[in-house]
């Protein structure tokens, strides 16, 4: 143990979720409270204490009676504790906030701002993992790819029932609310299939050689750029600027039996409002992997959203950005953080959110 650094110890508390039965089988599953983040050695031989729970909910949780005395917690995307300001008025050691994963609007971040707590991810640790499931589920909704799979688990073969609403992603505009890294990782994943267009609706213009590289154009007006597009992937942040971006009045711009994939934030897309559109017609498919509580309920309005065939829902729990590959990155980048911290280093400013009071961010808080 280094006796120096026990001078200055830690409390380090982390929200993960639970690997269960399969934390032997998979010791790469490490964003788990079995595996720890793969950091409990390394901070326990410096004289930090490390709690992991993936108690998070309610005033008795494991999560509320640790936050009180850490210094410091690692939340995550993928199994939400939210650091509400009544939360945060209890944590009255904390000082930084780390997101295992990218996404921090489960962080009250202006109540982290005035206490003056870092608020830090590990930027662009997932963001192929995500473009990747963001293309699987395109190609899943356009085909019609999960009735013709169940179908077939069910012992029958009708061609028929699938085929009726299957077609091609070649010739379909696609578009793309946020061209930031998971966004343009999208277009660029999407350019071999010629679809008939790529379009972005973005705050800022892509670079111009970003934008020809792909051959994407921007459009500026949401509702314009619903009412071109066949297919909407979501890759923009949460924040109050997006929160219901795609609700009833919205979703009217869109084209009719146009596919809308979210793998953001759930609370971007007013659920109750797609299943809606996709009882009416209007929506022909749904999908993605993040909701707007997690985990969602079993009567979550989104498991039972069908279109008019019984079709188009491509909802998986929220994994896209949580692939082995992507562990990896994100608790070394974790890792990467505390030591800074600990050491009074400099952080990545890509990696911060909030600092010294401020957003640092353009994304969060401005809008
Ligand atoms: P990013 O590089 O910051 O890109 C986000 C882009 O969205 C930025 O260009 C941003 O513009 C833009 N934007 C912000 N508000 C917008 C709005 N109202 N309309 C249109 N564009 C808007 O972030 P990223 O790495 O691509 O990640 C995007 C989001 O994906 C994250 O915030 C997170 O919520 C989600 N995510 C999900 C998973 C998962 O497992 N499902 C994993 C990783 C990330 P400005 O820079 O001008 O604000």
């Amino acid at each position: 143990m280094n006796p120096t650094a026990v001078a200055n110890k830690e409390k380090i508390l982390a929200v993960l979720y639970t690997a269960g039965k399969y934390a032997k089988e998979q010791p790469k599953l490490l964003g788990t409270i079995e595996n720890k983040l793969g950091i409990k050695d390394w901070l326990e031989s410096q004289g930090h204490e490390y709690i992991v729970t993936d108690d998070k909910e309610g005033p008795n949780s494991e999560f509320q009676k640790h936050i009180k005395d850490a210094t410091c917690v690692i939340t995550t995307p993928f199994h939400p504790a939210y650091l509400t300001r009544d939360v945060m008025n209890k944590a009255d050691k904390l000082k930084i906030a780390i997101t295992a994963g990218v996404g921090s609007d489960h962080i009250d971040l202006n109540a982290a701002n005035e206490r003056k707590i870092t608020v830090a991810e590990v930027t662009g640790s997932n963001v192929v993992a995500v473009a990747e499931h963001v293309l699987m589920t395109i190609l899943n909704l356009v085909r019609n790819f999960v009735p013709a799979h169940e179908q077939i688990m069910r012992g029958e073969w009708d061609v028929a029932q699938v085929a009726r609403n299957s077609y091609d992603l070649e010739g379909k505009v696609v578009g793309t609310i946020g061209a930031g890294r998971i966004g343009y990782r999208v277009l660029q994943r999407l350019k071999p299939f010629d679809c008939k267009e790529l379009l972005y609706f973005d705050y800022q213009a892509l670079p111009k050689d970003a934008a020809d590289a792909v051959g994407v154009r921007r459009v500026d007006d949401l509702k314009d750029f619903l009412s071109q597009c066949d297919i909407v992937t979501v890759n923009a942040p949460l924040h109050e600027g997006t929160h219901h971006l795609i609700n009833d009045d919205t979703i009217k711009s869109m084209k009719p039996g146009s596919w809308l994939i979210n793998t953001a934030r759930g609370a971007i897309c007013d659920a109750a409002a797609v299943k809606r559109a996709m009882a009416s017609g209007h929506i022909n498919g749904y999908g993605g992997d993040v909701w707007d509580t997690q985990p969602a309920p079993a009567d979550h309005p989104l498991r039972s959203a069908f279109n008019t065939m019984g079709g188009g829902n491509a909802m998986t729990a929220h994994i896209s950005g949580t692939s082995l590959d992507s562990q990896e990155r994100y608790a070394n980048g974790v890792k990467e953080i505390l030591d800074n911290y600990f050491n009074k280093k400099e952080q990545n400013p890509a990696n911060l959110i909030v600092t010294d009071g401020q957003y640092a961010s353009k994304a969060y808080g401005k809008r």
